[in-house]
């Protein structure tokens, strides 16, 4: 059986993604979480009224130990079904001007895009390597690419995804695994739902946040056997505020 993991997918683009791979590729989808269970049942749910199948995974993908618990011995028990689809989503911001970022502040911003992508890359690779097959797509950000004041933490978290999902996808191309990146801007969910939405989507030219949907087909179509030659990429879904 085919099986997508996509990390932080209780909520927001996570949660998209996780129902939008479902419906168009029939992946059997793999639901972490953090602490959200209620919000993760409810992707679950989604993903079941649509006739899809799937499972809830909690782990804190920056603790690399629950990772090789919960994800390993998920592998371990079934070893019947693949990880083709792997969606390293889970992301925190903790914004303040750089002199006011606390040490914890910037590791754990740092720590759960950059060591989660890690320790989930890493519990999946070597079969899609074996099997010669499978997606990885990165969740960055603009704030990877421009880089944003008031977000030098996560700017420098979004932009190693960004360097490790170049590096990455030429290390394993040979094998049929595509790495990308996807840069969202704006979108609307919980992390930007304190934003000060109708001053912000001035400096936008589309003039309006993007939803979680819309990122939701971009990630849907890199997982497709339609993308099968773009690897390496870093494509930006923003309305056109940065290019
Ligand atoms: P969100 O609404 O805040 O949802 C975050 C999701 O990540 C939740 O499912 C949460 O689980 C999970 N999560 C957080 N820390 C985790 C951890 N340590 N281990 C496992 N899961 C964890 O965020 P979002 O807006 O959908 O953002 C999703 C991704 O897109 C992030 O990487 C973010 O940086 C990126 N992004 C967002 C925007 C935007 O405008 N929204 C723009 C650019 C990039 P719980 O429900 O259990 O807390």
């Amino acid at each position: 059986m085919k099986c997508a993991l996509v990390t932080g997918s209780s909520r927001g683009i996570g949660k998209a993604i996780a129902i939008q791979l479902s419906k168009d590729h029939g992946l059997h989808v793999l639901i972490n979480y953090s602490s959200n269970t209620k919000a993760a049942e409810d992707t679950l749910g989604l993903i079941k009224e649509n006739g899809g199948s799937g499972e809830l995974l909690q782990f804190n993908v920056q603790d690399s130990e629950a990772v090789k618990n919960v994800l390993g011995g998920w592998q371990e028990e079934n070893a019947d079904k693949h990880i083709e689809v792997l969606v390293n989503n889970a992301g925190v911001t903790k914004d303040n001007l750089f002199p006011w970022i606390s040490e914890a502040d910037w590791d754990q911003v740092l720590d759960v895009s950059v060591k989660g992508m890690y320790n989930c890359t890493q519990a999946v690779v070597t079969k899609m390597l074996r099997k010669r097959s499978g997606r990885i797509i990165n969740i960055a950000s603009l704030s990877g690419l421009k880089g944003v004041p008031g977000q030098t933490n996560y700017s420098a978290a979004k932009g190693a995804m960004i360097a490790s999902t170049k590096a990455l996808s030429q290390e394993i191309a040979k094998r049929k695994i595509t790495v990308n990146a996807i840069a969202p801007g704006f979108i609307n969910s919980d992390m930007t739902s304190e934003l000060d939405q109708d001053m912000l989507k001035k400096m936008v030219p589309a003039n309006r946040f993007g939803d979680a949907e819309e990122v939701a087909h971009l990630a849907s179509f890199l997982a497709s056997d339609k993308a099968s030659y773009i690897t390496g990429e870093v494509i930006n879904i923003n309305g056109g505020v940065y290019s």
